[in-house]
C-alpha cells in the first residue's frame, strides 16, 4: 500500500503582509486546513485520488476567502463566469467547464462531463443544460457574488488597472485566487482538479487555463499530478502543467526540477504565478514567483501543513 498525499492551493500572487491581519491569515489557514481534511478522509478511508481532490476543491469553492465557487471574482460586466478541470492519472481521463455561471460547484460539474458527456470541454448555457439534465443543482448568479468581489471590481475598475489577478490588488482580498488540489491514493493513483473564477475585471467571454487540459491541470501516474494558479494566458502558452509532465517523461527531470522549472520560464511568456505538483512515489513540488501562494499539504501519518509567503 502506498502512503497518500494530498496538497491544495488557494491561489498566488502578491500577498502584502502588512495587509494580511493575524485575524484573516488564520481564517485562509483554516480555509486551507478544511480542504485537506475532507481530501484526507478520502484518502484515509481507501478512497481514489479523485474523490480526494473533488472533496478538497468542492471545500475551497464554499469557502467565500477564495476565488472559486462562492466568493469568486468578477467579470468587467460584474458578472461570474468560472472554470474547473479535473483529470485522473491511470486512464488520463478529465472533465472540465468554461464560463459557466450557475454551477454551484464546478469542480462537481467537470467531473460530471468527465464521467458522462463523452467529451473533455463544456462552455457556456448548454453545459448548464446537460448538468442540470444529468441532476446538478444550479444556483442563481447571484449565489456566488460577495459584497468584498463587487468592491475589489469597483476599485480595479475605478484605478483603470485593467484586468488583475485576483491575487494583485491593494487589499488582501484583491489577492486571494484560484483553487486546486492533487493527490496520490494509497494504490498509488494520481488525480488533479482546478477550479477559479478567473481574474477580476477579465473581459466577459475570457477562458483562462484553469479549464485548459495540460495548461492548468494535469494528471498522468507516471510523470505527476499538477494545478495551477496565476495568469492564466501565460499558463495556457506555456502549457505550463503539461510542461512539468513532459520535462519528467522526456528529460528524466525530477518532480522538483520539472516544477521549478516551468515557473522560473512564466515570465518569458508574461506570468506570474505557482503550481502545485505531485508524482508517484510522493514527491510534492509548491514552487512559485510570487510574494506567496496559498498552500498546504498533508502526508499520511503526519501533520497538516498551511503556508502563505515564503
Ligand atoms: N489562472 C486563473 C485564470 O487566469 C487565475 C488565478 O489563478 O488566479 O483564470
Amino acid at each position: 500500500m502506498v502512503a497518500y498525499t494530498l496538497a491544495v492551493h488557494g491561489g498566488a500572487g502578491t500577498i502584502d503582509r502588512a495587509a494580511l491581519t493575524p485575524d484573516l491569515a488564520a481564517a485562509y489557514h483554516a480555509g486551507l486546513r478544511h480542504a485537506i481534511e475532507q481530501g484526507a478522509a478520502v484518502l484515509a478511508g481507501g478512497g481514489s485520488a479523485l474523490d480526494a481532490v473533488t472533496a478538497a476543491v468542492v471545500a475551497l469553492e464554499d469557502c467565500p476567502l477564495f476565488n472559486a465557487g462562492k466568493g469568486a471574482v468578477l467579470n468587467a460586466d460584474a458578472r461570474h463566469e468560472l472554470d474547473s478541470a479535473i483529470m485522473e492519472g491511470t486512464t488520463r481521463r478529465a472533465g472540465a467547464l468554461a464560463a459557466v455561471t450557475r454551477v454551484r460547484n464546478p469542480i462537481l460539474g467537470a467531473r460530471l462531463v468527465m464521467e458522462r458527456s463523452g467529451h473533455v470541454l463544456m462552455a457556456g448555457a448548454d453545459a448548464e443544460r446537460f448538468l442540470s439534465a444529468q441532476g446538478m443543482e444550479l444556483v442563481a448568479p447571484e449565489y456566488f457574488t460577495t459584497p468584498e468581489r463587487l468592491a475589489q471590481l469597483r476599485r480595479v475598475q475605478a484605478d483603470g488597472r485593467g484586468v488583475m489577478l485576483d491575487h494583485d490588488g491593494q487589499s488582501v482580498t484583491d489577492r486571494v485566487g484560484t483553487v486546486g488540489a492533487v493527490a496520490l491514493d494509497t494504490q498509488g493513483r494520481l488525480a488533479a482538479a482546478t477550479s477559479t473564477g478567473g481574474m477580476t475585471n477579465k473581459r466577459p467571454g475570457r477562458v483562462g487555463d484553469t479549464p485548459v487540459i495540460g495548461a492548468g491541470c494535469y494528471a498522468d501516474d507516471a510523470t505527476a499530478a499538477v494545478s495551477t494558479t496565476g495568469t492564466g494566458e501565460a499558463f495556457i502558452r506555456a502549457v505550463a502543467a503539461y510542461d512539468v509532465a513532459a520535462r519528467m517523461a522526456y528529460g528524466g527531470s525530477s518532480l522538483a526540477d520539472a516544477a521549478e522549472r516551468v515557473v522560473e520560464g512564466l515570465p518569458g511568456v508574461g506570468g506570474q504565478g505557482g503550481l502545485i505538483a505531485l508524482d508517484r512515489s510522493g514527491a510534492l513540488a509548491l514552487p512559485f514567483n510570487t510574494s506567496g501562494m496559498y498552500r498546504g499539504y498533508l502526508r499520511a501519518g503526519a501533520e497538516i501543513v498551511t503556508a502563505i509567503h515564503r
